[in-house]
């Protein structure tokens, strides 16, 4: 049995939160290969590591002094090394480190440190063999990630090791500079070293009981999941639920490897598992709802339109030509609706619009901003009836002015459109009567 473990950075911010992290490993002999995140906070006003290693580069790469900076990250670690009583010594480390941020090594480099450093100081403590993600985590010219050269190259490596610690969120180009994936890219990681090692599960231990109905900065204690598929999850990560990254899925997907999100600071709870399918029945008929602010929606009349040849074809091309991809686009007979991002949308706001003018002659278009889309997402939805009329009756309870409304062909999902100033009202209220009043 091999499990690969993921510990986020608030897993891993402080001396007594490696010790919780150390006893969750060595519970279990199967926890072999561990990917750990940069520290991160330690109470909410605090900084992650990454954030400060960005902003010290950033005065490295304008020639200012950074060492007070830099003496601040230092801080973070040696007081992890000394409250641990750790015989190790990182003077060398930080020397290369500093003296690549004066060679301006680049942005990516520096963010990489922080899973690097940490990786080489867990896995001291833990006794465990350090690998650097540099030597086997591989991106192309493109940029984008390498898999093949990857998969290989991290099996080969890790072949005949027992245990390692693996650090997450970079990797190299062809040419050796580091890269790092997108923020929160150490769940990526962990999902590839597990694809790669061949693991019988991903547990990724963050600083909750597991992936919730709903995010628990907008509900008070929201339930957490026990069980949600790989596309219910997906649809929830797009749509801003942040637990795990939303690339993070693909690697142990394809190897039909099950996530379990745990939580760190309750090992015991059971938390959540990912899994391709589950005969289990989810406890309501949601499984989770998330969503996000920022769109706007562009509303195009004419009449007769659905009779219109290439109508809808031609409404897109103006979007495409002007390099902007649409989130959602719900129809009624002789209306269009397109959603995009605001700010996207915004400096092309013009050009689009006569685009639209002189490509299908609408009667009229109208736009609505500041608008916040939420995904309510259940693979239960498709059995139950009248999820969506529930929905509108949740909000209109709460006074919440719906403007659009989109369900996906596959019913496992329902996209709402809101108002933003009602945007945690509505999540609240779709919560209550979906979850509380169930219970
Ligand atoms: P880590 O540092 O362990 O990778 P993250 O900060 O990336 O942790 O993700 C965990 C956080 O995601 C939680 O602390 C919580 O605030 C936030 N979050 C947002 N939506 C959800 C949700 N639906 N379920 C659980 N956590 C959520
Ligand atoms: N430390 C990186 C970040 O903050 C990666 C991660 O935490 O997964 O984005
Ligand atoms: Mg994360």
């Amino acid at each position: 049995m091999i499990k690969v473990v993921k510990f986020g950075g608030s897993s891993l911010a402080s001396a007594e939160q490696f010790r919780k992290v150390a006893d969750i490993i060595h519970a279990e002999d199967a926890r072999r290969y561990v990917v750990p995140s940069a520290p991160g906070k330690r109470f909410s006003a605090d900084t992650k590591v990454t954030d400060m290693l960005y902003a010290c580069y950033d005065l490295a790469a304008k020639g200012k002094d950074f060492s007070e900076a830099f003496a601040k990250i230092t801080e973070r670690y040696t007081s992890i090394i000394d409250e641990l009583g750790l015989d190790l010594d990182m003077t060398e480390e930080f020397n290369t480190v500093k003296a690549c941020f004066i060679g301006k090594a680049g942005r990516d480099y520096a963010a990489s440190r922080g899973e690097y450093l940490n990786g080489i100081v867990l896995a001291k403590y833990l006794g465990y063999e350090f690998v650097d993600a540099a030597d086997v985590i591989f991106f192309k010219d493109s940029g984008e990630f390498d898999a093949e050269r990857t998969q290989k190259a991290v099996r080969e490596r890790l072949t005949g090791v027992e245990k390692a610690v693996v650090p997450g969120f970079y990797g190299s180009m062809p040419n050796d500079t580091i890269k790092t994936f997108s923020r929160g890219g150490s769940d990526i990681t962990g999902s590839i070293v597990a694809a790669a090692v061949g693991a019988d599960i991903y547990e990724n231990w963050t600083d909750v009981s597991g992936f919730l109905i709903s995010d628990p900065r907008i509900v008070k204690d929201p339930l957490p999941i026990h069980t949600i598929t790989y596309k219910e999850l997906r649809e929830l990560s797009y749509m801003g639920a942040g637990v795990l990254h939303e690339d993070a899925i693909f690697p142990v997907r394809k190897a039909g490897i099950p996530i379990n999100i745990k939580n760190t600071n309750a090992p015991l709870d059971p938390g959540t598992m990912i899994v391709e399918s589950t005969s289990q029945k989810p406890q309501f008929t949601i499984t989770g709802i998330a969503g996000k602010k920022g769109f706007t929606v562009v509303n195009i009349e004419k009449d007769m339109m659905n009779s219109e040849l290439g109508f809808g074809r031609r409404v897109l091309e103006v979007f495409e030509k002007n390099g902007i991809s649409f989130e959602h686009m719900p129809s009624g007979i002789d209306t269009m609706s397109i959603v995009v991002h605001q700010t996207e949308f915004e400096p092309k706001e013009q050009e689009i619009l006569s685009g639209l003018h002189r490509n299908v002659h609408p009667d009229s278009i109208d736009i609505e901003t500041d608008l916040a889309l939420i995904a309510v997402v259940g693979r239960a939805m498709k059995s139950a009836r009248g999820t969506a009329g529930r929905i509108f009756a949740a909000l209109a309870h709460a006074h919440i002015n719906v403007k659009m409304i989109d369900q996906g062909s596959s019913e496992l999902n329902i996209i709402i459109g809101v108002e933003e100033k009602d945007f945690e009202a509505a999540i609240k209220s779709i919560y209550e009567i979906f979850v509380v009043h169930q219970l």
